[in-house]
């Protein structure tokens, strides 16, 4: 055990049956005892990068989340530079971080990082994506992301009308054109939401509703890496120039994320699409970023998928919050996320598909985003 102190205080509440049922954070009186110790601790949080919207909306989320609890807390951007966040992970242990909270770049790019905290015995939670191929991460805090996956194709054949919105078959029976884009290949949750994504696509392609033209079908091939907008740009533009001649026509793009999307889109603009008579194909993403919401409601991007990050860090400084007073954080899986040395109690969230249908209810009603934010 990494944590005799944290060891010694799991067991007490494990006596404590009611407690141990229903894995709740509350505390004994050892638990309170170590509160003490961690109170006004340092944590430290690392997020990939700030060219991308959703990762500033954690970073600020959680910063006040941990703050309001009365931690200190140092929050670095990496810029998707893996030796910069492996830096800001040295520096943070050496300015004596009680506890760490990475959203890695490179899930396996950290080992030596967090082998240094392992020996300070500050525990390690994995943000967002998974830390993979180290026994030295303690917990993970993320959205379903096969589900992720799932939306994200089930919104695909519901713009294309292969599906109805209540799930039911709709009145397209194809053969339709789409093309794949996956995320970074680095990124644990990419194959997640390229499997999940598959479960739902395959059997289309298997019955020939659904032709992927290009025949750029494994995950290996369609992976964006780092998640650059530019690079998904570059590859929709080829994947036009060489397969969609003519009056050939791409149906649907399975896109991973917003920023993808934008870039994708923008391909397919340079080539012609995007007018009454060339209507831009369906395309999908994930994030719910400002630009691809007002694309949405511009009639331009068909779907994102929304991930409330203000849940996350809430569900994350709660963990924290129990690990440093010497409890046990709720987590709701604890089967799914191997990292390669050991599965990962997990706390997975719920997302939802987000389209021009819903988007005033679910990102402003819901308060996410002000009305004059999307306009
Ligand atoms: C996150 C997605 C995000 C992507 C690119 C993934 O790890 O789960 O929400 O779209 O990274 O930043």
């Amino acid at each position: 055990m990494k944590y005799p102190r944290l060891a010694a205080a799991i067991t007490a509440a494990s006596m404590v049956a009611t407690m141990a049922a229903c894995g709740s954070s509350e505390k004994t009186s050892d638990q309170e005892a170590a509160s003490g110790d961690n109170a006004g601790a340092l944590i430290g949080i690392t997020m990939p990068t700030r060219s991308s919207e959703r990762w500033i909306h954690d970073g600020d989320n959680l910063k006040s989340q941990l703050e309001g609890l009365g931690y200190k807390v140092d929050l670095q951007y990496a810029e998707n530079d893996i030796p910069t966040q492996t830096q800001q992970l040295d520096n943070q242990i050496t300015k004596g971080a009680k506890l760490l909270i990475i959203a890695s770049i490179d899930g396996t790019a950290i080992t030596t990082q967090l082998e240094n905290a392992a020996a300070n015995k500050i525990p390690v939670i994995a943000y967002d994506r998974l830390i993979r191929n180290s026994p030295n991460v303690d917990y993970y805090a993320t959205f379903d992301n096969f589900k992720v996956g799932v939306q994200q194709a089930t919104s695909l054949l519901t713009g294309l009308k292969v599906l109805n919105a209540d799930g039911s078959e709709g009145s397209v029976k194809g053969p339709l054109n789409v093309e794949l884009f996956a995320g970074s290949p680095d990124d644990n949750n990419a194959t997640f939401f390229f499997n999940g994504a598959m479960s739902v696509l395959q059997p289309h392609i298997d019955k020939g509703t659904l032709v992927v033209k290009s025949g750029q079908k494994d995950f290996k091939t369609v992976a964006t890496l780092r998640w650059d907008p530019a690079t998904a740009q570059k590859r929709m533009e080829n994947i036009l120039t060489s397969t969609y001649k003519g009056n050939v026509k791409v149906n649907g793009v399975l896109s991973p994320y917003d920023g993808l999307s934008i870039g994708i889109l923008s391909a397919l603009k340079s080539s012609g699409y995007g007018t009454g008579a060339n209507p831009y194909p369906t395309v999908t993403g994930q994030d719910a970023e400002l630009a691809s919401v007002k694309s949405i409601i511009a009639g331009e991007q068909y779907s994102t998928i929304y991930k409330d990050t203000r849940q996350l860090a809430k569900t994350t400084g709660e963990m924290a919050d129990a690990v440093l007073k010497g409890g046990t954080p709720t987590t709701n899986n604890t089967k799914d996320y191997d990292n390669g040395n050991k599965v990962v109690p997990s706390m997975l969230l719920e997302s939802l598909i987000v389209d021009k249908s819903n988007y005033q209810k679910e990102l402003v009603d819901s308060g996410y985003y002000t009305a004059d934010q999307l306009k």
